[in-house]
């Protein structure tokens, strides 16, 4: 289902490579892959909203933080795409942006469901997926947080291939390193499949953002695996590929005390990024990638390898609602996010 403008570019990062005396440090745009609202959900939702209408199904329901760029995508592509959509919501500690966040889900039509803690949405789930089978003779197309189911995850396969035909166009070197978030897991799982089949031989050194229970090398290769035998029994010409012989390497030590809980090296790059780029990085995911990325450069000094920083969120900022909207109509519980922020 074609949602975004790809291939997103790719381009040096001319200001960085000047601050740190180097030449091969790139970033990868998903943050422009669409509009009005971008980010690597897009390339996710292509191929589950796909699948949703190839299933007929009759809504979408998914999951994410009170706060979360998943949610807010399928909520905006799901209603392009003429599915209803449900956003079950979990809390997560007050932070600036949830508000607007919010604001942006309501205004997509999407029904808003607020639980207080992921436990307590794995139970509700369950009840909500019975209660619209029943409603519309169909089960609800389910996707789960983050977007990374197999389904999503392809989405990032195809973007190493998008990734390959830019390095033979000559718009960069193969890098020795690929820096990108690692979240609910579906981007790195995909690009790691995709940087195989695609003759890629970059290494992804993928920035755990989230605690150990959502992301950890086990975990992503159960993703990878359930990924790889989806494209394998599509077409038996796509190469099962052994997760163990793939160069990823998992960064743990910038995920600071929490999801969604800024560290001061994430707030420094941050900076970094937009002082000498003008690129705009969050404190969620990206500026916590950034830090990495920024350590291993200047700790590299003079061995210059090309490095790439794939970035991952949306640069259109969640748009405003066309009419304003009283939080006061969203439910009661999410309240709390409005009234801390003021
Ligand atoms: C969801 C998200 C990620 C993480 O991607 P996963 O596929 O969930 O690992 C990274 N950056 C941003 C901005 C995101 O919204």
């Amino acid at each position: 289902m074609p949602l975004g403008d790809f291939p997103t570019p790719v381009e040096p990062l001319s200001g960085l490579n000047r601050k740190q005396k180097h030449s091969g440090l790139y970033i990868k745009r998903d943050d422009l892959s669409a509009t009005p609202y971008g980010g690597n959900k897009i390339r996710k939702l292509e191929f589950l909203l796909a699948d949703a209408r190839k299933k007929g199904s009759r809504r979408i329901i998914t999951s994410g933080a009170a706060g979360s760029n998943h949610a807010l995508a399928t909520a905006m592509y799901s209603r392009k795409c003429g599915f209803p959509c449900t956003l079950m919501l979990f809390a997560q500690p007050p932070a600036p942006g949830i508000d607007r966040q919010l604001l942006a889900d309501f205004a997509t039509g999407a029904e808003l469901i607020h639980d207080t803690s992921y436990a307590d949405h794995c139970r509700h789930l369950a009840a909500i997926v019975t209660g619209y089978t029943e409603t519309d003779g169909i089960p609800p197309y389910v996707i789960p947080a983050g977007g990374s189911a197999p389904t999503g995850a392809v989405g990032y396969v195809n973007a190493a291939f998008e990734l390959a035909e830019q390095i033979n166009q000559g718009i960069l070197p193969e890098p020795a390193a690929v820096y990108v978030t690692l979240g609910t897991m579906g981007t790195v799982a995909g690009l790691l499949i995709g940087f195989t089949a695609a003759g890629i031989n970059s290494s992804i050194i993928a920035v755990r953002v989230v605690p150990d229970v959502v992301a950890d090398r086990q975990k992503l290769s159960g993703l990878f695996e359930s990924t790889n035998r989806l494209l394998h029994e599509a077409d038996p010409a796509f190469p099962l590929i052994n997760f163990e012989h793939t160069a990823i390497e998992l960064k743990n030590t910038y995920f600071g005390n929490g999801y969604g809980m800024p560290t001061p090296e994430a707030q420094t790059a941050i900076r970094i990024f937009r002082d000498h780029d003008d690129i705009a990085l969050d404190p969620v995911y990206t500026g916590k990638t950034a830090a990495a990325f920024l350590d291993a450069i200047s700790t590299a000094g003079s061995s210059q390898k090309n490095v790439l920083f794939w970035h991952t969120k949306s640069a259109c900022p969640p748009p405003a609602p066309p009419t304003p909207v009283d939080f006061k109509n969203l439910p009661q519980e999410f309240h709390s996010y409005f009234e801390d922020s003021q």
